[in-house]
């Protein structure tokens, strides 16, 4: 008789890669997790920057002179 206990019989967790939806692994056989694959990490990392470093500033004090001003 099996134990349902036994973590051998267990199946390994599966969740979904956030970059791409993909069903992925989430044990150490996969070194990506929680995403499917290093691209998916690089890509996932590279929103990240981008939304924290890349939103355009929006100065609101003009750089350029106004000709009439001086
Ligand atoms: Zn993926």
């Amino acid at each position: 008789m099996k134990n349902p206990q036994d973590p051998a019989a267990r199946p390994y967790r599966i969740g979904s890669c956030p970059q791409c939806g993909q069903s992925v692994r989430l044990d150490e056989s996969n070194p990506w997790r929680p995403f499917c694959s290093e691209r998916c990490k690089l890509l996932d990392l590279g929103d990240w920057f981008a939304g924290r470093y890349g939103i355009p500033s929006d100065d609101p004090t003009p750089h350029h002179r106004d000709p009439d001003g001086d």
